[in-house]
């Protein structure tokens, strides 16, 4: 994903700015293109996953995960 993208990205939920958190060193900050890291709404704090390059915005898997821990 170019990061130039990041920009223009809007989170499904809110539609709040995505902040951008990568896994991997700042080697990977220097490239114009962002392979895998997470994005993360600034505002309802979601959480949605770039993967190979793609960002997944799947909204009900980021829920469950937190209801998860009660059982
Ligand atoms: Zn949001």
């Amino acid at each position: 994903m170019k990061r130039k993208l990041l920009g223009l990205l809007r989170c499904p939920v809110c539609k709040s700015e995505l902040d951008i958190r990568q896994d991997k060193s700042a080697a990977d900050a220097a490239q114009d293109s962002i392979e895998s890291g997470v994005l993360e709404c600034a505002s309802c704090r979601r959480e949605y996953k770039i993967t190979d390059g793609i960002a997944v915005f799947i909204e009900d898997k980021t829920e469950k995960t937190e209801k998860k821990q009660g059982v």
